[in-house]
């Protein structure tokens, strides 16, 4: 595994290099053992395409809460087609139902820290155990809380076996301009909720409409002091509730 001093190198280095060239380099570097997270926002989108155009099979998976939109659970499957490789799905071990019995219902409305806990961080963290790189679409113009990415990081998902894994941003120098333009050149399909004016989109009790002119992560957690389902900036220390 590479040290923090080696990855603030690659960070200067790679982080000036086209997203297509941070992609080979990973894919030479990790081979399978690098994998494409996405929810399906443009940023990844473009990724994969861009894995595609280069001939780069990096495995791709997503979380699927079973809180999603019918249109993003629809993407998936157009995106698979359109791609033409699997798209693996992750899901949380309790069903919606399961985790009302334990929590009461709606558990979003209460505390959905602990319910993005369950249904997201805790499947991406499984997942990790089996990568070495983990390639995501976050971009730094998204929010103020990812102002500060670098292009490859150590990301540090498991306390309990001290393992870090290196987490690498390909998209960080993209605008949201630079990103549609791409998707719209190439043809590549997209939530359609975006159309109707939803500007990041997650799961359907959580994501609400925002105004065209707020940041990029706009209409998530309305009403709550979060900004962040918890994948990029909460890994649960150690677990102080039951699932
Ligand atoms: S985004 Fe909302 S519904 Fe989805 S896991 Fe987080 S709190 Fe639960």
């Amino acid at each position: 595994m590479l040290t923090p001093a080696e990855v603030r190198g690659l960070d200067q280095s790679l982080g000036r290099q086209p997203t297509a060239q941070i992609l080979r380099w990973a894919w030479e570097r990790f081979g399978p053992r690098a994998a494409i997270g996405t929810s399906f926002q443009g940023a990844g989108l473009v990724m994969m395409h861009l894995a595609k155009l280069n001939r780069l099979p990096f495995p791709v998976f997503t979380l699927d809460t079973g809180l999603l939109f019918p249109e993003t659970v629809a993407l998936k499957r157009r995106l698979e087609e359109f791609f033409e490789f699997p798209i693996e799905t992750l899901e949380p071990d309790l069903t919606v139902a399961e985790q009302a019995d334990i929590h009461g219902p709606e558990l979003w409305t209460r505390n959905p820290d602990l319910c993005c806990t369950i249904r997201k961080v805790l499947p991406l963290r499984d997942k990790l155990c089996d990568l070495d790189c983990w390639i995501t679409g976050l971009r730094r113009q998204q929010s103020a809380t990812r102002a500060d990415i670098g292009v490859v990081e150590l990301y540090a998902f498991d306390e309990a076996s001290g393992r870090d894994i290196v987490k690498l941003n390909p998209m960080a120098q993209w605008t949201r301009d630079e990103v549609w333009n791409y998707l719209r050149q190439h043809r590549i399909p997209y939530n359609p909720l975006h159309d109707r004016g939803y500007r990041s989109i997650g799961c359907q009790p959580c994501t609400t409409l925002a105004a065209p002119d707020a940041n990029e992560r706009a209409g998530r957690w309305t009403g709550f002091n979060k900004v962040e389902c918890g994948i990029h900036t909460f890994l649960p220390k150690k677990l102080d509730f039951q699932i």
